[in-house]
Parts: structure tokens; sequence; C-alpha cells
């Protein structure tokens, strides 16, 4: 056999029970589920700014970013939720390198899942309680989600993963926030199609069970970009792009039309210091369009402490070890304009 069974992992049940979220938590992140989901719906008309490193690589600089974020955000609380970004697992272009602390607790040891997953889960606890703020991830690996369904206040499906069945149905059973981004060839059907399968029931197998899910309808689009056929990058957070994606949600039988954009990867070619005018872009279109202002509830933008990116092993702390970041002060600034922008 070519597989090498290791280890049998805890269950979610069994984790959540060594490392609970306290009572006073739980209904911090009640409460600030039901406002993003108002904003999902259109009852708010404030905007969701998903914000953080491109991977959540070290608890100690991650949760001191997600701390400096809770200043402003009781700054900017009229206009703006501030969801950081914590994303534990990292998709990999060739499926080599550093997969996430989920995976690697230690981006310099070998792989640990047991540890990884007890590090997914302390960090998201240990950020919701320094911080106030409860935040977001990507579920790469759907059966994940059990060990932090508790914690997280938003869930972004990866370019990669957007059109897979087992990605589709089990976020048809998350009651968060979610986001399904434009695969990486940009089609808009295929991450439409992935929020219709997404929004409605299913009845499937999950982590050894059958199970139903209900449907759910806080599902909405992500754009990242795209790559061409010839391997250029391609953006799609113009005007028009977001004119064209209006009219494909209103021909769809869809709920709660909203798209997010992902104000790097393929929208700014991975040049991080363009999400600043980018983002300005976007909110420009939402002032001088109310088909785009209803439409584009929130953006997601890369960001760190330090600006730019590092290679493993390099140790500068809160830099980036995946894509590069916004830094701090350039963070900082670009909240407040977007909630001027937004008010
Ligand atoms: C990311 O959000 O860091 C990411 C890898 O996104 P995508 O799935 O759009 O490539
Ligand atoms: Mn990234």
């Amino acid at each position: 056999m070519s597989f090498n069974f290791l280890n049998q992992l805890p269950t979610p049940a069994e984790i959540k029970e060594q490392y609970p979220l306290s009572k006073e938590l739980t209904e911090l992140k009640k409460h600030r589920d039901a406002q993003i989901a108002d904003v999902i719906t259109g009852k708010d008309g404030r905007f969701l700014l998903i914000i953080g490193p491109c991977s959540a690589d070290n608890e100690d600089s991650v949760c001191d970013y997600v701390s400096r974020l809770t200043k402003i955000q009781d700054d900017v609380k009229d206009s703006v939720i501030i969801i950081p970004r914590i994303y534990t697992n990292k998709p990999r272009t060739t499926g080599e390198g550093y997969k996430g602390i989920a995976s690697q607790p230690d981006p310099e040891k070998a792989p640990d899942m047991v540890e990884g997953l007890i590090a997914m889960r302390k960090m998201h606890i240990r950020a919701i309680a320094e911080s106030g703020l409860t935040c977001a991830d990507e579920m790469l690996y759907p059966e994940n989600w059990g060990y932090v369904e508790d914690l997280l206040s938003y869930v972004a499906i990866g370019a990669r993963s957007v059109e897979d069945q087992q990605h589709r149905l089990t976020v048809s059973g998350f009651d968060v926030a979610s986001g399904m981004k434009n695969p990486t060839s940009g089609d808009f059907s295929v991450m439409l199609n992935s929020v219709y399968a997404a929004q409605h029931p299913h009845h499937f197998v999950y982590r050894g069970y059958e199970v139903e899910t209900t449907g759910n309808p806080l599902t909405h689009v992500v754009l990242r970009g795209a790559v061409s056929k010839h391997g250029n990058t391609t953006t799609n957070y113009h005007y028009e792009d977001l004119i064209r994606l209006r009219d494909m949600y209103d021909n769809m039988d869809l709920v709660n039309p909203a798209a997010i954009i992902d104000t790097n990867h393929s929208n700014s070619g991975k040049k991080f210091k363009e999400q600043i005018r980018i983002a300005k872009e976007v909110m420009h279109n939402r002032i001088i369009s109310p088909e785009i202002k209803t439409l584009v509830k929130g953006m997601m933008i890369e960001s760190y402490i330090e600006e730019g990116c590092q290679k493993i092993g390099e140790h500068v702390y809160g830099k980036s070890i995946t894509d590069p970041c916004l830094g701090w002060e350039d963070s900082k600034n670009l909240i407040y304009t977007i909630a001027e922008m937004n008010s």
C-alpha cells in the first residue's frame, strides 16, 4: 500500500475540550457573526475588511498584529468591521513548501498534524482573547472545520479549491459568512456555481459520517484576479468587472449577492504596494455606482507588521514567509481611508 498511516488524529470534540473557548468569548463571536451576517444580507451598510498576513506563521507576531487592529476597529466602528486574517493552511502552487501552521507548527521543522491542529486552535483563541476580534481562515482542508467552527467568523475557499465538490458541500453546512474565490482561470460562472452549490442543502459523506446540511445563505464571491492561458495575471476588480458580476448574479437564483475584493494575488500581480491603489479604486467605484456599492461588501488585504516577504529562516519578526504584504503604517492609513470612503 502506498499510504503509511502514521497517527490517528484526535477528534474535534477532544481538541475542543482540551482548548475550550470561554463563555464570554463565545458570546462575543455570536455578536460579531450576527453583525457580519447583516452586512452580507444588506441590513448593515458597513464594510467588511478581512486583513492580515498571507500565512499565520508565528503565534506571537500574528497575535501582536491582530491586537494592533483593536484600537483601529474602535475608531472605525461606524463604517468598517475588521476581520483579522489568520490563515493556518497555505495552498502551494506546486504543492511544495510551507503548508501552514496547521501542518507545520514550526516552519523549520517536520510536519506534525496533531500539534498543527492544536497550534491552529490555540492561535485563534489567543487572537480573540487578546484583540476582542474573531477572525477569518481559509478552509483548505474541509475536514478541519470541526476543529475551529466555534472560533471563525469568516471562511474563504481558495482559488484552487473552489471547483471541488467536497469544499462546496462542506461550505453548505457552515453558519458563517463564506467567500468562494474565483478560480485561477478567472471564470465567474465556476465561482457563482460554487456559491449556488454552497447555498443549497446537501446529503453527503463527511468525516466518516453520512450527513445533511441546510445550505449557507451567507456564501458569496471573492475576486482575486486571474491567470491567462499564457501565464499573465489579469485583474478583475475594475468597474466593468463588477458590473458584469452584478449582471451574472442577477441571472442566477442566488440570495444575498455580495463580493469581496482580494487586493493582492493576481489583482496586484503580488506587487503588494498596489493594494493601496486598488483598494482606493474599488472604494471610489462604490461611491460613483449604487449598483457596485450594494454588491461590493468588503475587501481582503494582505498585511503584516513589516512590509514585503522573507524566506523561511530569515527570522524577521512580523514579516510574511509567503506572499508579500503591506507593512503596518501603510495598512493603518489604508484602513482609515477605507473607513472614510464608506462613511
Ligand atoms: C491567499 O489568500 O493567500 C491565497 C493563496 O489565495 P488564492 O486561493 O486566491 O490563491
Ligand atoms: Mn496570499
